[in-house]
């Protein structure tokens, strides 16, 4: 039963090791690294990218505890921040060795209390400061009742701070990003007169470290640039792709002018047409904007336009000029180009069309 998957997303390590080599190399060789692995490692799998990267960075990062949990169940003993901790979750994170990203006193007074009552020792907990994205986050004025709460506090241990910004791709809004940096260095000063430690300090991501990299501070937090995407052409072309998704064709089929394809009859063939029939559909990922001939794909490396109506389990394509036979390869993507046009014609971004690839698709490390 392992091997009966025929749509697969195939990982480059090879690609991803680029990808760290190429940020470490942006970086101050004292300045650690967060690998973002979170929503399954952009569509990845988390477990299988933090098994290859576990050696390679400081820590990992992800949004969620059970994300965090299925590293630690698959052995991974790296340090692991979850960035948007749930306070149900609490326990957990305590059970798993998860370290949380506090964000106001409501989650902080309860994993302080948590910690309070199972006894902890020093449980490093990190303390996120909204600088100007407002998502999540303490303010700047809320500093001295943090102190107060901190000081003395043997349960925990403050092990870093940090901050996101807002638009670090965008350099019209580099006055933004810069107050944002200089807000949140004034607060890292006010901790470090205050505590009798110095918690590591982090505020980058990867459009973060391409364009702020001065803001390094003592770690910097990298998800898609690792994934293969920089925030421009020139950047994305420094990186490798990670992702390559393909599958096969299940079906050729030969029609008539005047008949016509998939859900709503929505393509109609203008002259004698060879269709091929894929299996992924939009519960894997693939988004009904590119039907319709908004998105091709590759069959013997020539471009085959998607036709109709993208469904759930398959789509479509027209191979009239392509020679092909039922089983040969389809690659939905295997370049940052590819990953790049899809999202444009989905009218999205990178970021989406990669954590869009859903559990259903097989994903295994590229040989
Ligand atoms: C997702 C996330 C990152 C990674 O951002 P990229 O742009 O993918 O590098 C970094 N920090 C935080 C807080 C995040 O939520």
């Amino acid at each position: 039963m392992a091997n009966n998957h025929v749509t697969i997303l195939e990982i480059d390590t090879q690609a991803l090791e680029h990808n760290l080599t190429y940020f470490k190399s942006k970086l101050n060789p004292e300045t650690k690294i967060l690998a973002v692995v979170k929503a399954f490692g952009y569509g990845s799998d988390g477990v299988l990218v933090g098994q290859f990267l576990k050696d390679k960075v400081d820590y990992f990062g992800v949004a969620y505890a059970q994300e965090g949990i299925a590293l630690r169940e698959a052995g991974i003993e790296t340090p692991i921040m979850v960035l948007h901790p749930q306070m149900q979750n609490f326990d957990a994170i305590i059970d798993y060795q998860l370290e949380p990203c506090l964000y106001n006193f409501k989650t902080l007074d309860t994993f302080f209390a948590r910690a309070d009552e199972r006894l902890l020792l020093n449980y490093p907990v990190h303390l996120n400061f909204n600088t100007g994205l407002n998502r999540l986050g303490f303010w700047q004025n809320d500093i001295g009742l943090l102190l107060s709460k901190i000081h003395d506090n043997k349960h925990i241990k403050i092990t870093s701070l940090f901050s996101h910004l807002a638009a670090s791709e965008d350099l019209e809004e580099k006055e933004f990003s810069i107050n944002q940096i200089n807000n949140f260095a004034y607060i890292t000063k006010q901790f470090y007169e205050a505590l009798s430690y110095e918690p590591f300090i982090h505020m980058l991501n990867t459009s973060g470290v391409i364009n702020y990299s001065k803001a390094q501070f003592n770690m910097v937090r990298v998800g898609i640039g690792l994934y293969g995407f920089g925030n421009d052409a020139d950047e994305t072309a420094q990186l490798k792709n990670t992702h390559n998704l393909h599958s096969v064709i299940s079906q050729i089929h030969l029609i008539d002018r005047g008949e016509t394809v998939g859900y709503n009859r929505a393509f109609v063939a203008k002259k004698p047409t060879k269709t091929a029939t894929v299996p992924i559909g939009h519960a894997d990922g693939i988004p009904r904007a590119v039907g319709n001939q908004k998105g091709f794909v590759l069959v013997n490396d020539q471009k085959a336009p998607i036709i109709g109506n993208v469904c759930m389990d398959m789509l479509m394509i027209d191979v009239t000029k392509i020679k092909c036979k039922e089983g040969d390869r389809v690659t939905i993507f295997n370049s940052q180009e590819m990953i790049q046009t899809f999202s444009d014609a989905a009218e999205t971004i990178p970021y989406e069309t990669l954590t869009a690839i859903s559990s259903r698709v097989k994903k295994m490390l590229m040989k």
